[in-house]
């Protein structure tokens, strides 16, 4: 069974103009926790003092899921989260050429040094705390580089190794897919008698962020990244709601309660002042209306007709919308929600 992250606190709110306020987050991380998602991505600790108290408050909600911390390759981050008392840390570094040698002025064997021994200080500080570190935007880094700051990783005791397409880079079916880069990386660790989880973080720059989470999944990456309604940096990442539907549909991931999405999507647009897309998948309005006249016709006798996905899988009702198109069985269907019988077709 794969796992879901959900990142809507953290990456979510690294969408321009979006803040929750703590009480928010909690709403928010309540309703995650209902649907079964297994970890929660609370924030950065370090960023704001106000971020530092949600972290703080959520890892003693007593909440089933797993409550994680950004944190950067600093000890004083890892003291920061590891004081919040959450169960998981997430540790970023980047390995690519280009900041290892204009921003961080290192080798790669130096960072290795400095990975294992930041990770092995935090695991020994907590030995129950899951962490996974990193390579930020790994899939446009040196692979040797990769796997060198893995190695240094998963030896000082980190659990999971996250794939960071950063940038929105990777496309299904090219030579940059996450099909390869899941498999590649599992097969180079094994070699070494490693064995952590391997977690996808999808940018959605292309529109591919699903696409390339799904081919992911299709190599048997264990964790994946999302946010409601996609929220991030740019255009965001992974959108939950889709990500969960399609795994349960398609791939008989049936270990989430999807009745709550709407509640959660509902919570999240308001808050964020973002709001749902008409014809969004799955939540938007418009997701499980009839229009047209042959259309409601059909759907009518029979709604597979015009549908695969049945609305009360999410806890949605079916519609049939009334305008310049609508035909017969939508005025029908209308008048029998108000008790009327149907029309006479003379
Ligand atoms: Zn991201």
């Amino acid at each position: 069974m794969v796992e879901i992250l959900d990142s809507t606190l953290r990456e979510g709110e690294q969408t321009p103009g979006v803040y929750f306020d703590n009480h928010v987050k909690l709403a928010i991380a309540e309703l995650l926790d209902k649907i079964g998602i297994n970890y929660i991505e609370a924030g950065h600790p370090k960023v704001t003092s106000e971020i530092h108290q949600a972290v703080k408050l959520l890892s003693h909600r007593g909440l089933n899921t797993n409550i994680a911390a950004h944190s950067r390759l600093v000890k004083s981050d890892i003291d920061l989260a590891l004081e919040c008392e959450v169960d998981f840390i997430g540790i970023f570094y980047s390995v690519t050429d280009d900041r290892l040698s204009d921003v961080f002025k290192t080798d790669i064997n130096k960072v290795a040094e400095k990975i294992y021994e930041s990770i092995s200080y935090a695991k020994k500080r907590n030995p129950n705390v899951i962490i996974r570190y990193t390579p930020e935007d790994t899939v446009r880094s040196d692979f040797n580089k990769v796997i060198t700051a893995s190695v240094a990783a998963v030896e000082a005791g980190a659990d999971v190794i996250s794939i960071a397409d950063t940038t929105g880079f990777m496309s299904p079916g090219t030579k940059n897919n996450m099909y390869d880069y899941v498999k590649n990386l599992r097969e180079s660790l094994h070699k070494k008698n490693l064995h952590p989880k391997i977690a996808v973080h999808c940018h959605n720059d292309q529109g591919l962020a699903l696409a390339n989470a799904l081919d992911a999944y299709r190599a048997g990456v264990d964790i994946i990244d999302a946010s409601v309604m996609g929220l991030g940096e740019r255009a965001g990442i992974v959108d939950l709601a889709q990500l969960l539907v399609v795994l349960n549909l398609n791939h008989n991931e049936k270990q989430w309660d999807l009745s709550y999405l709407s509640e959660l999507y509902k919570l999240v647009s308001f808050h964020s002042g973002i709001p749902i897309p008409a014809n969004f998948p799955i939540i938007g309005e418009n997701a499980f209306t009839h229009c047209a006249g042959v259309h409601t016709h059909a759907a009518a006798i029979n709604p597979m007709h015009y549908e695969h996905l049945n609305p009360e899988l999410v806890n949605r009702k079916r519609k049939f919308s009334l305008d310049h198109m609508s035909g017969i069985a939508s005025l029908n269907f209308a008048l029998n929600q108000l008790g009327i019988n149907n029309l006479s077709k003379k």
